[in-house]
């Protein structure tokens, strides 16, 4: 398996960590600010079949003429004239009543970030793509109308540019899982920065992710050293309470358990979509989890703004 693909130069990555820390101030502006949830609910008046049937029968007569050799009573039965009674003319005319404005078409507002302080969240995030599985993923999202959060390795971005474009476009965050999944406390530091740096200049490059860059380190790993690295380069610390130990049980009934029954508001799932049987699971996750009454956000959606350095496991 190849998770080395060519990094960034050291020229791109000082560029783009200027980029970044000019980035860091700004507030967020996520991708998903956009993003329609649901359907909006059309208001039109409607006549019903019982209406048109009432006012339609008063004004059917059979006529006393004789009916045509041949012909059943039922064809030939003709309307009666109505005659209106004749009204006086009136010097004004009434004002006539002003029609009732039509409903104008609403354009579609951003559908507004949901308040995790108010609504029982939980982020969906999946790790160490994206792979050959993340096109189903995202369909299966797409489809549910969910949110979720992707912690990519540069390496992957840099095999799959397309599919990380794609995940951005639809409305998912992206957050950084270093470059090649080597541990980062068991390297030199100036590796584990530059493990951080490209990943960092590979999003930029690919996705044009805005605001810090979440990361959340390979295995969970991290020493203070790694913390304070990633402190100077404005980056918080993304962790989970909620393992599904997805990559060890391949299994779509133990994944969809571990994820439903660990799950509290402000939970943060650790799963991974390069495993098929990930995947397969996310559409019952996503059923259990709203039948719960649990709002399915992203994690920028789910922490709000976050500190550099700190070290995040739910909300
Ligand atoms: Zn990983």
């Amino acid at each position: 398996m190849a998770w080395h693909g060519a990094r960034p130069s050291a020229a791109l990555v000082a560029t783009a960590f200027g980029m970044l820390v000019a980035l860091v101030p700004s507030t967020l502006t996520p991708a998903h600010a956009d993003a329609t949830h649901g359907t909006g609910v059309a208001l039109r008046s409607t006549v019903s079949t019982a209406d048109l049937a009432a006012g339609s029968a008063s004004t059917v007569a059979q006529t006393g003429a004789p009916r045509p050799a041949g012909v059943e009573p039922a064809a030939w039965t003709v309307l009666t004239p109505i005659t209106a009674p004749e009204l006086e003319p009136t010097a004004e005319p009434a004002p006539e009543p002003a029609p009732a404005p039509a409903p104008e078409p609403e354009p579609t507002p951003a559908a507004p970030a949901p308040d995790c302080a108010v609504l029982a969240c939980v982020a969906l995030t999946f790790d160490d793509g994206p792979g050959p599985y993340t096109g189903t993923l995202l369909n299966t999202l797409a489809a549910k109308g969910v949110k979720a959060t992707f912690f990519v390795l540069g390496s992957r971005v840099a095999q799959f540019p397309d599919l990380a474009a794609r995940t951005a476009a639809e409305g998912h965050a992206l957050g950084s899982h270093a470059w090649s999944h080597q541990s980062l406390t068991s390297m030199p530091v100036e590796q584990a920065a530059d493990e951080i740096d490209s990943t960092t200049v590979i999003l930029i490059q690919t996705v044009g992710i805005g605001g810090p860059v979440l990361f959340r380190p390979p295995y969970g790993a991290f020493d203070e050293q790694v913390r304070l690295t990633l402190a100077e380069r404005g980056q918080p610390v993304v962790l989970w309470d909620v393992d599904t130990e997805d990559w060890k049980n391949r299994d779509v009934g133990v994944t969809t358990h571990r994820a439903v029954a660990g799950a509290s508001p402000g939970s943060i799932i650790l799963m991974h979509d390069i495993h098929e049987s990930t995947v397969a699971a996310v559409p019952g996750i996503i059923d259990h989890l709203q039948a719960a009454g649990y709002t399915l956000v992203t994690l920028p959606e789910l922490l709000g703004p976050t500190e550099p350095g700190q070290v995040y496991r739910s909300r």
